[in-house]
């Protein structure tokens, strides 16, 4: 097949995704993450990013990166096995495991290298995955990578998953779910899939990239909300670009898991460390994370100011306590329609479609930050009354 044969079948697939309204494109921004941006000299406020606490610009986080820089270099030179084991990586391994309360933890270059190496490094063809439907998708093709039977419970029901377990035999059965759901904001039943994990003999794993730093007095994400021990919640993994503002990913357990991932986790052993200064970055995080609660509290105040002030619209939200606080559009159409008005009224707000949400749940993503302050939720409300308002009574 010669190269322009390869590009015409190409374009004709991206063209089939034009015409259903799933086509992404990019944005370049020109500032660094905070709630004001710029993209092409046009400013505007923005409700999409992931940096729940702030902490992506804080000067502070800045200084230790550029002071590590000069210690370390920039590239982390070669795997963790190798020789690209650095100090920084191993303070914040330590610091982490104090934090999390747990023997031992593991960094990874991202979340989603985490998550792939972690269950394709417990599971093969002799177990059993079983994932809530609205699983992120580096879960999902964890599972699949892993070669192990693959189920997908109905969202949050525990009692769909205990039908699964009981008719499921297998060497292992590791049960996976988000801690906060990415894409809807709401929490898993931990409590609930821990007593029953327990119960039937089966594993659990919880992703809490969306929670952690966010949930708990301290930011210890879902396990500190829930107040569950260790032993309940064996296989923690969190993540470093969203509330830690840097990036990076880390998994916390017992001190076989961490043996066990180090031996057998492929995309922890080859592959590149992350770079040492933004180790030593996420070390001034993790204290700002910890020691300023106010920045949670703050995060809290703005989702009910914001809630409250959608509830006064009359406009519908979904059941998210947390700063993801998405609106059901329904069609891939609308979402983008939205999504374009708003970005016309200089508001940011992406519109997620399908496959990243199931068909015929296409929605406006807002999320928010601690460095967010009530006017900028304002604004935010005054352009959703203009914009989404009168949409929703049409569907109504
Ligand atoms: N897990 C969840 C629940 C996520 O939302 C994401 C990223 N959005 C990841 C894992 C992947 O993390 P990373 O961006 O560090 O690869």
């Amino acid at each position: 097949m010669d190269r322009s044969h390869m590009d015409k079948e190409l374009q004709q697939d991206l063209q089939s995704r034009r015409e259903a309204n799933l086509y992404r494109s990019r944005k370049t921004l020109d500032t660094a993450q905070g709630p004001e941006v710029v993209i092409d000299g046009k400013k505007y406020l923005a409700f999409c990013n992931n940096d729940y606490l702030g902490l992506a610009s804080h000067p502070d986080v800045v200084a230790s990166l550029k002071k590590a820089t000069t210690d370390y270099g920039v590239g982390g030179g070669a795997s963790h096995l190798v020789i690209g084991h650095s100090r920084a990586h191993h303070q914040l391994e330590e610091e982490l495991a104090e934090f999390t309360g747990r023997d031992r933890v593991l960094l990874f270059s991202n979340g989603y290298m985490a998550n792939l190496g972690v269950i394709s490094a417990l599971l093969n063809k002799h177990d059993a995955v079983f994932q809530d439907r609205l699983n992120h998708a580096s879960l999902l093709d964890a599972g699949l990578l892993s070669g192990a039977r693959f189920q997908r419970y109905l969202h949050n029901d525990v009692d769909n998953l205990t039908t699964r377990l009981e008719r499921t035999e297998a060497r292992r059965r590791l049960i996976v779910t988000d801690g906060v759901f990415s894409m809807d904001g709401d929490v898993a039943p931990l409590p609930e899939l821990a007593q029953l994990a327990k119960q039937k003999n089966a594993w659990l794993m919880v992703d809490d990239a969306h929670g952690f730093g966010c949930l708990g007095k301290m930011g210890g994400g879902v396990a500190e909300y829930f107040d569950l021990p260790q032993d309940d919640l064996p296989v923690l993994v969190g993540t470093l670009g969203k509330a830690f503002g840097t990036a990076g990913a880390f998994v916390a357990g017992s001190e076989a898991l961490i043996e066990t991932l180090i031996q057998f986790a492929r995309t922890y052993i080859y592959t590149t460390s992350m770079p040492p200064a933004v180790a030593a970055a996420t070390r001034t995080s993790l204290k700002l994370l910890r020691d300023e609660s106010w920045r949670r509290d703050h995060l809290q105040d703005l989702v009910q100011y914001f809630r409250k002030g959608c509830e006064q619209l009359g406009l519908q939200l979904m059941d998210s306590a947390s700063p993801i606080q998405p609106i059901m559009v329904g069609s891939a159409s609308n979402a983008m329609a939205l999504s374009d008005s708003l970005a016309q009224q200089g508001i940011l707000v992406t519109a997620i479609r399908p496959p990243t949400v199931p068909g015929g749940t296409s929605r406006l993503r807002i999320t928010f930050s601690a460095a967010h302050s009530k006017e900028h939720v304002d604004q935010l409300l005054t352009a959703l009354e203009r914009t989404v308002s009168p949409l929703q009574e049409e569907v109504a």
